[in-house]
């Protein structure tokens, strides 16, 4: 049997557990070049909210009865492609079901797993969202020795990949989090320089304590205030690495902001998005940095595991609410 999470409806406003519809189904035969896949876990992401919206974005949205879609690592079952052995460990978009089958190209081609790597590290430290705070960082940011890093949603999966390639560079690093179990891990665990509380302080303001000549580099993961907020604080020639917007995710009106973007003339600075995506022919590259950091112990990324399909839209809209820390996925299989 596989076990499959459809799409039901579009949420408006907050994502709910009731835009998701369980289906049993049979398992899939491989076709000529396919091979079948087992789920071993499941990847929640913040971007699948805009999946689920029928809205322009860099993807179709996923379709009303469809298979929600999702980033996994799978086992390979049965193969029928000769470069996918049975066996090995591969990751790709596979959904949130318990199997699913190969096909596809570009981005939808699944990748191996080198031997030796666990698969909740190849979702976590390793993963999609480690290699996002690689090339964000690396195109973008271009932290220089000395400078200042601030980082929101710093103990998220890519938050903390973030200060931690940052500290590394040589650069002090500020993150912003929720809540002080987060802050502890942020200065404690993971070696951030300091840590803002944004539940319980007032961002702004502790950003001019803690960055007096200013942000070099400002990593923004959710945009609207905090956003304002590291605008009014910029150095001269600052970068702003526009990876996302979480805090405007599940909202019913457009934003309002940023206010304050003027600051970019001021300080003489620019902000710019990216997909990581686009830079998937490199990953080699990022890998071989992020691999001995890891081994090394240089990169720390708490995972965060959710037992059991089932609870894959519970566990979706724990991102929103932050009840995660670090990198937040479903384990289907073992
Ligand atoms: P995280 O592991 O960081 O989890 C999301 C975190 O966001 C929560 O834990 C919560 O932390 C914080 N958050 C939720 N709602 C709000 C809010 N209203 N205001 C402030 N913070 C909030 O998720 P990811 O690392 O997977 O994603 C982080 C960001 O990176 C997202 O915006 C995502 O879309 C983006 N992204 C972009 C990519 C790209 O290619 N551009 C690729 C991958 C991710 P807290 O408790 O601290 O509030």
């Amino acid at each position: 049997m596989n076990r499959q999470w459809l799409l039901a409806s579009r949420p408006q406003g907050m994502v709910s557990p009731e835009n998701f519809e369980w289906r049993e189904a049979d398992v899939p035969e491989p076709g000529e070049g396919q091979a079948l896949v087992r789920n071993l876990y499941l990847s929640l992401d913040p971007a699948m909210r805009g999946w689920m919206s029928d809205a322009p974005s860099y993807v179709p949205p996923v379709g009303i009865g469809e298979v929600m879609r999702g980033g996994c690592v799978a086992r390979v079952e049965r193969s029928n492609d000769p470069e996918l052995a049975e066996g090995s460990l591969v990751a790709g978009m596979f959904g949130w079901q318990d199997y699913a089958l190969t096909g596809g190209e570009g981005p939808l081609r699944p990748s191996r797993i080198p031997d030796g790597v666990e698969p909740a590290l190849a979702l976590g430290a390793l993963g999609m969202t480690a290699l996002t705070a690689y090339w964000g960082l690396a195109e973008i940011g271009k932290p220089q020795p000395g400078e200042t890093v601030v980082v929101s949603a710093a103990a998220g999966a890519t938050g903390s990949v973030v200060g931690q390639i940052a500290k590394i560079r040589g650069c002090r690093v500020i993150g912003i989090a929720g809540g002080p179990e987060k802050c502890a891990l942020l200065t404690g665990e993971l070696g951030f320089d300091g840590a803002i509380d944004y539940r319980s302080e007032k961002v702004a303001a502790r950003l001019r304590e803690l960055c007096p000549d200013g942000i070099d580099v400002y990593w923004d993961n959710v945009g609207g205030e905090i956003l304002e907020a590291a605008l009014a604080n910029l150095a001269m020639h600052a970068r702003i690495v526009i990876c996302g917007a979480i805090s405007q995710y599940n909202a019913e009106t457009p934003p309002g902001g940023p206010r304050n973007y003027m600051n970019l003339l001021v300080k003489r600075s620019r902000m710019e998005g990216f997909l990581v995506f686009d830079y998937a022919a490199r990953n080699g590259e990022a890998l071989a940095e992020l691999v001995p950091w890891v081994t090394e112990g240089k990169v720390r990324q708490p995972a965060d595991v959710r037992d059991g399909l089932e609870n894959a839209p519970a566990a979706l809209l724990d991102l929103f609410e932050g009840r995660n820390s670090g990198k937040l996925m479903v384990r289907i299989a073992s």
